[in-house]
């Protein structure tokens, strides 16, 4: 049975609790143990899948097909442990699960209430798969005290309270604010965050306390005290330049060390972190940069395209240079030029995106790229608008566009080169989908094969044939228009393995120009980047090399 950490956080949002749970799953792994990091988030919604990405961020798609928080993209980016299906769940789909077995009559005419059916619903969640890892570190959304986290906190009292002594601890993250004109750091939100913690009955066994300022001994003791946590079990986490430093910094903070005390685990076993020492000599001790750009919508949010900016870092590291991201909103170039805005950069990037807001632009930074033999990514809406590009003015479809677009806009404006997904094959069975279904779970989703074609630039970039790579999108290249991109120098070299599906378009006279239908951002890791950025990031160096 696995022994349980529970992570939650107090005084204000955004601490990095998603960042700390999965530094200390590394750690944990470091030192022989197997992890498994999951999050239960207090929102209504069933999952982020119909969230707008200026609300939640990024939507990580596991392989079986969920569509998760953000965090689950650091789990998995700091322990290599693909995440799955149930390693994710809010409120919303909670309480949607415990209303389906009251309409069944599974409560056999109970009053229901959320103690104690939405709080066993939640546990088990907690216990999946308990069998199967050494600690399983549970992530609570949101700060303590949130009204819609209550039956979270509940559920996770208890859960410590069923199981034997000595099985779950409670891990806190707050924030000691430094007060410049005294020259203090302040511990009192710290306190009243940890005194409402342990008025819903959870006593917290570590605390961490992010800082901007070196924490003193005497605090450190201050804090113990009025918290009732032992002084080494006070860790600091001060800022960071790079978030793949968390791991070390933790370490030498005593993070991994405190958890084994509080499980009474000794003797401890010790860690191997060379990996995390290898991943921060190639962060810190770089041979040049350089400088892409990511043109798409959200770009007021960098969240929104999290994957991607780590996969760049990652592919950076694997070259050993510094990638600078330059986010460009591709609103801008629907009516301007693109050039003097993508003129300089190194490299183009054309991530995945909704709606037709934006295409116009990321139309022309494909052509721009495609014209002027700048090495170009174009992912999932970025592939689809290269093709578009290629049909428009290559192929001399003048009309060519996606039927996404002509849906909102209920009329037939476009020939449409991409068109909604009707029906595919997901394993060994069909999936059908019509166009006026529900929004929510009903995309491409999750992990499909792709066979590559010999000789083609991405067979040479993977060293396979045959890759697997993860998927979210309703819209898809319509085979059709094969033969006569072909003809035109656009190679469709990815497919479904059953040949319906295009996955992978390139450029055959281009220095570097492929579109992927899929997300390979999602699984690029700091100690193992995605083979598709590290090459996008090699040929970036070779762009910068010759001007
Ligand atoms: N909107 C496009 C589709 O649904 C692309 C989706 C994406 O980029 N993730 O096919």
């Amino acid at each position: 049975m696995a022994r349980y950490i529970f992570i939650t956080g107090g005084v204000v949002s955004s601490l990095g609790k998603g960042l700390a749970s999965a530094a200390l799953g590394a750690l944990l792994q470091a030192r022989g143990f197997s992890v498994r990091l999951r999050k239960l988030d207090p929102y209504l919604n069933v999952d982020p899948g119909t969230m707008s990405p200026f609300e939640h961020g990024e939507v990580f798609v596991t392989d079986d097909g969920a569509e998760t928080d953000l965090d689950l993209g650091h789990y998995e980016r700091f322990t290599g442990v693909h995440a799955r299906k149930t390693d994710s769940i809010s409120s919303g789909r909670i309480y949607s699960n415990v209303l389906e077995k009251e309409r069944r009559g599974d409560y056999l005419g109970k009053t229901i209430q959320v103690i104690p059916h939405v709080t066993n619903e939640i546990k088990d969640f907690i216990r999946i798969g308990d069998d199967e890892v050494d600690f399983m570190l549970c992530e609570i959304g949101g700060t303590v005290g949130d009204i819609e986290g209550l039956p979270f906190f509940e559920a996770i009292r208890q859960f410590a309270q069923d199981r034997p002594r000595g099985q779950c601890i409670f891990m806190h993250l707050t924030l000691l604010p430094y007060l410049a004109a005294s020259g203090e750091l302040k511990t009192k939100p710290t306190q009243h965050s940890v005194k409402e913690l342990r008025a819903i009955g959870i006593a917290p066994d570590i605390l961490v306390c992010r800082s901007e300022q070196p924490i003193p001994e005497r605090e450190r003791e201050k804090i113990g005290l009025f918290c009732n946590v032992r002084k080494d079990a006070v860790i600091a986490a001060y800022d960071l330049k790079s978030i793949y430093e968390a791991p070390l910094a933790y370490h030498a903070e005593g993070l991994d060390q405190a958890v084994l005390d509080a499980f009474q685990i000794s003797p401890a076993p010790r860690p191997d972190l060379r990996k995390w020492e290898d991943v921060v000599d190639r962060i810190r001790n770089v041979d040049g940069e350089v400088n892409i750009a990511i043109v798409g919508k959200y770009t007021q949010l960098e969240d929104a395209y999290k994957s991607i900016k780590e996969a760049l870092t990652h592919g950076g590291m694997a070259n050993r240079v510094k990638v600078n991201v330059k986010w460009v909103d591709a609103e801008i170039f629907d009516r301007e030029d693109a050039a003097p805005h993508l003129a300089g950069y190194h490299a183009i990037l054309v991530p995945g995106g909704f709606g037709e807001r934006g295409t116009e632009g990321k139309i022309k930074a494909a052509e721009f790229a495609r014209t002027r033999r700048i090495p170009y990514l174009g992912i999932c809406l970025g592939m689809q608008m290269a093709v578009i590009e290629a049909a428009r003015n290559v192929a001399g479809l003048t009309r060519a566009g996606s039927e996404e677009f002509d849906h909102e806009a209920g009329a037939k404006r476009f020939e449409p080169v991409v068109y909604h997904l009707k029906e595919w094959v997901q394993g060994n069975h069909v999936v059908e989908r019509k166009v006026g279904d529900q929004k929510g779970g009903t995309m491409r989703l999750g992990a499909y094969d792709a066979t590559l074609a010999a000789g083609s630039r991405v067979a040479g970039i993977y060293g396979s044939s045959h890759i697997e790579e993860r998927h979210r999108h309703r819209y898809e290249v319509d085979i059709k228009y094969r033969e006569r991109l072909e003809a035109c120098g656009l190679a469709f070299s990815g497919m479904s393995p059953d040949g319906r599906l295009p996955e992978i378009v390139e450029w055959r006279d281009h220095p570097w120009f492929i579109g992927v239908q899929f997300h390979p951002e999602l699984k690029s890791k700091p100690f193992a980047p995605h083979p598709l950025f590290a090459d996008f990031v090699r040929a970036a160096v070779e762009t910068s090399r010759l001007v």
